[in-house]
């Protein structure tokens, strides 16, 4: 096995804040590396903004300041961010640095040299007034599909159509809104990734690359010749010009992942290392962390970029999940999106956030929901009830009693359980190495309540303080192997206990001073999650631009297919709404009770109140979901089953109906 590992996470694009969504990957990842560095790899930890583009070029525009000057705003914000949630980059760079310019050139220059670069004129929407052309994004019409008003020019939001820029009705320049578009042609430069297609499916299908069900519909794509990817953009643009061409430029894509190598250069200057013996070499493992809108960049066009000019491609790239919040997708306009800075400033611990996503987070690359309510019984019950219990009440009684541990009496068979927490770190099954650590700790507990050494401390001390000298040693072994996803808490651990945590040392500590002992985590109080939940709203009307748009390249996980099995095990059925009341304090929710023909009806909250009035919803017979776990929205609120709406009509979300005369209860099939 490679002995360095090299970690990167995606970009973040610098035009807009850090948001809870963002910041999944990033404990994810920083997880992983705290991680391998604990068992003795010599892992770094590299992340740049992703700065170019046109919506960049456009909001620096907007806010009247040079582009370079926008982009350090930003970078001083993201730091910021990303140092309060602990996330420990090596380095935090930019894709606006020399050293990614001297890469993407050389990079292209390679992709030219290996013939895998045509020329050849694309035709496209230009405004004269701004002078430009327009991407998809910057052209806003009527869908020429549903005709919902102020649409982009490649998709309608509303009711989900694509479709050719030209199609669209009535369209007008999204920058300054000239109705008399023009169409232009203008030579541009792609690269041949069907060159690489043979190469690509070797390195997809090699073992340990891609998850499974990542590789599966990497493997549709795969299955078509690939198309050729437009890497060229007209000026005005902010990004690196194309060598030897007037007015043409590198489309952010394709900088956008060189800047993992460009950081990477960056860091070895400065550290005294050389970049070959990360890009180039067997010895070290080159990770990157993504979500899910990313995959065809990450598993296609990087990997092609890399093997043409001769540098190491990934050992691995791992996708999570997207996050979604109380169930629903994190979007502005559901009133569903937090920033990284309204955790912050609602004054809640940055650790909680560390420990709810990695106690959900597994292998796979299944979403995540965040629930407010579970957040605060997972760091309460667990991390506070369990571990920190076991730590504290061990030492508190130790320090009231001399302050000194004795001996363990009988020593802690934990090395197979390290080594299995070693392995889970690397799959990034953090949920498992929760639920492990649990486990450990609370035969500990266990035998601290059957103990009882403050009963005992009256009878036979030497006992008594044998006993509690042990919960320490099982309480600082739980404490290094939570470290990567809760260092302050460690950290805690290990000062009070007086000695270092270091993985591979089972030597127990024994016959050595403590220090006092304090809280190790802060309590989650309602009115923690109060405060939060206060900042889960205001929709802004526009965000401060798009990301770039990603290549329409095919399927997508959710349009997986499912077997007649999976299908089957919904139950669905008819029910009769019988009251709705909106929530207090919830804007978004309506709490029904429904009548599923069991006798006593069931409570469903639902988050349509932007939808309906309550009482358009009453004697209406809808389809419901009926053996869904209950869920907690709240205090005293569950919800017990789902009710289900389509999107894509005149309402935001319109109750799927049955006829009037179906009987509650009765079987949907
Ligand atoms: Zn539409
Ligand atoms: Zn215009």
């Amino acid at each position: 096995m490679a002995s360095r590992m090299l970690v990167t996470h995606a970009l973040p694009y610098a035009n807009g804040s850090i948001h809870l969504g963002h910041l999944v990957e990033s404990v994810q990842t920083d997880v992983f590396v705290r991680a391998m560095n604990a068992i003795g790899k010599e892992c770094i930890f590299i992340c740049a903004d992703d700065t170019h583009g046109t919506p960049i070029e456009i909001s620096a525009r907007k806010a009247g300041v040079p582009p370079e000057e926008y982009i350090e705003a930003i970078h001083r914000e993201h730091a910021e961010d990303y140092k309060a949630f602990a996330i420990d980059f090596d380095l935090f760079y930019t894709t606006h640095s020399p050293e990614n310019e001297r890469h993407a050139v050389r990079i292209y220059d390679a992709l030219k040299a290996d013939g895998a670069i045509d020329q050849r004129d694309v035709e496209q929407v230009y405004c004269g007034v701004d002078k430009r052309f327009l991407p998809d994004r910057y052209i806003r019409g009527t869908c020429p599909v549903c005709g919902w008003k102020d649409q982009y020019g490649d998709s309608c939001e509303h009711c989900g159509s694509t479709y050719e820029p030209t199609a669209l009705l009535e369209p007008r320049c999204a920058i300054c809104g000239n109705t008399a578009l023009e169409r232009r042609s203008s030579p541009h430069w792609f690269v041949k990734l069907s060159k690489y297609q043979e190469f690509l499916r070797d390195w997809t299908s090699a073992p340990g690359h891609l998850q499974p069900e990542i590789k599966n519909f990497v493997d549709k794509w795969l299955a078509e010749p690939l198309r050729d990817w437009d890497i060229s953009r007209d000026a005005p643009y902010f990004g690196f010009r194309i060598p030897g061409e007037k007015n043409k430029y590198f489309y952010v894509w394709l900088d956008a992942p060189i800047g993992y190598l460009s950081s990477t250069d960056k860091w070895c200057q400065e550290h005294g290392k050389r970049l070959e013996d990360y890009w180039k070499s067997p010895d070290c493992e080159v990770v990157h962390f993504i979500g899910k809108d990313i995959i065809y960049f990450h598993t296609l066009f990087w990997p092609a970029m890399l093997h043409a000019s001769g540098w190491s491609v990934p050992s691995r790239v791992h996708v999570h999940g997207m996050l979604t919040v109380e169930g629903a997708k994190m979007s502005k306009s559901r009133g569903t999106f937090l920033n990284a800075h309204d955790y912050l400033h609602a004054g809640l611990d940055p650790e909680w956030l560390r420990y709810f996503y990695a106690a959900n987070l597994g292998a796979s690359p299944s979403d995540i929901d965040l629930s407010l309510g579970e957040l605060k019984n997972r760091v309460n019950g667990e991390l506070l009830a369990n571990v920190g219990n076991l730590a504290n009440r061990a030492l508190s009684l130790i320090w009231k009693n001399g302050g000194r541990l004795t001996t363990t009496g009988s020593p802690l068979a934990a090395e197979s359980l390290e080594t299995k927490l070693a392995d889970l770190y690397r799959q990034c099954d953090t949920r498992a190495v929760i639920q492990n650590v649990l486990d450990f700790s609370s035969q500990f507990n266990q035998r601290l309540q059957r103990t009882k050494p403050w009963e005992l401390l009256r009878t036979d001390r030497d006992a008594a303080l044998r006993e509690l000298t042990l919960a320490v040693n099982a309480a600082r072994l739980c404490a290094r192997w939570l470290a990567p996803i809760v260092p302050k808490f460690a950290a805690g651990v290990e000062e009070q206990s007086g000695a270092p945590l270091n993985w591979g040392d089972f030597k127990p500590l024994e016959d050595a001073p403590i220090r006092e002992p304090r809280p190790l985590v802060r309590k989650v109080e309602d009115a923690d999650i109060a405060k939060l939940a206060s900042k889960f709203v205001a929709p802004e009307p526009e965000a401060r631009g798009p990301r770039p748009e990603a290549p329409a390249g095919g399927p997508t996980p959710e349009a997986q297919s499912i077997t007649i099995d999976d299908f089957s095990r919904l139950d669905l059925r008819a029910g009769k709404v019988l009251s709705a009341e909106r929530v207090p304090k919830k804007d978004k929710l309506l709490k029904l009770s429904i009548d599923l023909g069991e006798g006593a009806p069931r409570t469903i909250v639902s988050g349509v109140a932007q939808s309906y009035q309550p009482e358009e919803l009453v004697g209406k017979i809808v389809c419901v979901v009926a053996n869904l776990p209950p869920r907690e929205f709240g205090k005293g609120l569950a919800s017990n089953g789902m009710v289900l709406y389509s999107q894509g009509g005149k309402r935001e979300n319109t109750a799927i109906e049955l006829p009037p005369d179906v009987a509650p209860g009765s079987k949907v099939k």
